[in-house]
């Protein structure tokens, strides 16, 4: 299956370029990521089916950036089908009828299948699709070629799900990486480790920075993120309180409140 890119063109502070969303087109004419209702993506979906009729929207998670672009598919492409993974109470922020999709699940979709890969950390409902022929992932916001990925907290972003999602893409032994932000990432394996790898090295720093006597997660994010713009340091905020849950989980951190206090080795 040969894959189309059409870009959703909504540029923006958390969207980078925007995102990529991809046409399959076949038997079961599949969009993976619905975009944002941008009036030039609809009309480039439009242009690349040349007629045919759009099948299915594959959704990877309930991001607005993936997602909030369905209603006005559905309003462009009647009769069309949109699954994604369920993430109750935050699904209908973006009415159409969702059909649920069960991790692991075989989708017909252009002239082949993929398969669900259940990838939480990001989002809890955040879903790869793997076409096993090809060995292309469909990735979401798994991995953004140059960056790392942010784990939102407050959206139930966990980093101890992220982890294993990065083993679990890593034991399926992807060839490509499709990613909805960025460049397509044609050495999945080296780029996945490092993302472990960066983890575990941003948690060594936070546990060091906790030693030395920060205790809440702003105290903490001014030391590691120092070097980063104001306007930034919320999020930042967002990806250390998702740490210090991680280390919390792991036994090796406790919650006082606001505050944060590592355990003695
Ligand atoms: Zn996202």
């Amino acid at each position: 299956m040969e894959p189309i890119p059409i870009h959703a063109r909504n540029p923006g502070p958390m969207t980078g370029d925007g995102n990529w969303t991809w046409l399959l087109k076949g038997r079961v004419t599949t969009l993976v990521d619905a975009g944002t209702g941008d009036a030039t993506h609809l009309d480039a979906v439009a242009a690349a089916l040349d007629g045919a009729a759009l099948a299915q929207v594959l959704v990877t998670h309930a991001h607005g950036d993936h997602s909030s672009g369905a209603v006005a598919l559905r309003d462009r492409f009647p009769g069309v089908r949109f699954r994604k993974m369920p993430w109750p109470g935050r699904d209908a922020k973006w009415p159409v009828d969702w059909d649920p999709i069960v991790p692991g699940e075989l989708i017909q979709a252009g002239d082949g299948e993929l398969s669900a890969v259940h990838t939480p950390g990001h989002a809890p409902d955040h879903l790869c699709f793997l076409d096993g022929v090809s060995r292309v992932l469909y990735c979401g916001d798994l991995a953004q070629r140059g960056t790392t990925v942010w784990i939102p907290y407050d959206l139930r972003g966990d980093l101890s799900d992220y982890l294993a999602s990065l083993q679990r893409v890593l034991a399926l032994g992807p060839m490509r990486l499709l990613p909805a932000h960025g460049d397509p990432i044609d050495d999945p394996e080296p780029v996945l480790r490092r993302y472990v790898e960066h983890r575990l090295a941003r948690e060594r720093q936070i546990v060091e920075v906790m030693r030395e006597g920060a205790t809440t997660a702003d105290e903490i994010t001014d030391v590691v993120y120092a070097a980063l713009s104001e306007k930034m340091l919320p999020m930042a905020k967002q990806g250390v309180l998702a740490h210090l849950v991680k280390l919390e989980r792991d036994g090796r951190a406790r919650r006082d409140g606001e505050a944060w206090h590592i355990m003695s080795a």
